[in-house]
């Protein structure tokens, strides 16, 4: 074994002596090198594996909308999931490397699928300035910036803009999410997106309906360029109302 390799691992031993990390889903301790998340439960996510089939249920919620090239999502949001609280986590309590390494994670499959190796530019689904002062960042930009990585695609967070703060979706009525979504986002910036494979991410859809709102306004500005979409999870169960 070389020094420098011994010097390196020593350095690991003693950080994790002094900084024992934890599985960012069960809170198992484990090793700097497992990326935030245990073994076990990298084999308990509830994984849809809808990356690798080009028809699936959640590109299937837009078809007679959009003309989307790929989509997919990367695990199921169940209710009471550690998972689901995982995003949670991420989403409000300020633990956006979380969403970093999911994406990493996520990208990784995405790249393997093949269908994904186009993509040029990656675009966080983005919130409204507001709603990012308050929570302090967009997840979906660390979750996207994850998936940049193991794509070797490049990051937008300026091309689209959010015209309106309005509620959680999580809070409103099935209906009315897709009530006001055609004209709330922006496309500032459409010479960079120009000709394009566009990927938009965002954490998690539920009626996709705020998804369906970017995608919209992108293909409206940008008919030439093409989107797909990846969201880190989805709920099982779809309704268009
Ligand atoms: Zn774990």
């Amino acid at each position: 074994m070389s020094t420098l390799r011994s010097i390196v691992e020593l350095y690991h031993d003693i950080r994790s002596l002094l900084f024992p990390e934890c599985c960012m889903v069960c809170g198992e301790h484990i090793s700097s090198t497992m990326h935030g998340i245990c073994p076990r439960c990298r084999l308990e996510i509830p994984v849809t594996n809808y990356w690798l089939r080009d028809d699936n249920p959640a590109k299937e919620r837009f078809d007679g909308l959009l003309p989307i090239v790929h989509g997919s999502s990367f695990f199921f949001y169940r209710g009471n999931s550690l998972w689901r609280t995982l995003i949670h986590r991420f989403k409000y309590g300020g633990m956006w490397q979380m969403a970093y390494n999911l994406g990493e994670w996520y990208g990784a499959e995405l790249k393997a699928s093949e269908f994904y190796d186009d993509i040029d530019v990656i675009i966080p689904l983005p919130l409204h300035p507001i709603k990012t002062l308050k929570r302090g960042y967009n997840q979906a930009r660390y979750l996207a910036d994850g998936i940049a990585k193991s794509l070797g695609a490049s990051v937008d967070s300026h091309a689209v803009r959010r015209t309106r703060n309005n509620p959680s979706q999580a809070r409103r009525k099935r209906r009315e999410r897709w009530e006001g979504v055609d004209d709330l986002f922006r496309v500032t910036k459409p010479e960079r997106l120009r000709g394009k494979h566009i990927l938009v991410v965002d954490d998690v859809m539920t009626s996709g309906a705020t998804l369906y709102g970017c995608m919209l306004a992108i293909h409206t500005a940008v008919p030439d360029a093409r989107i797909s979409f990846a969201t880190l999870a989805v709920t099982q169960y779809i309704s268009h109302l």
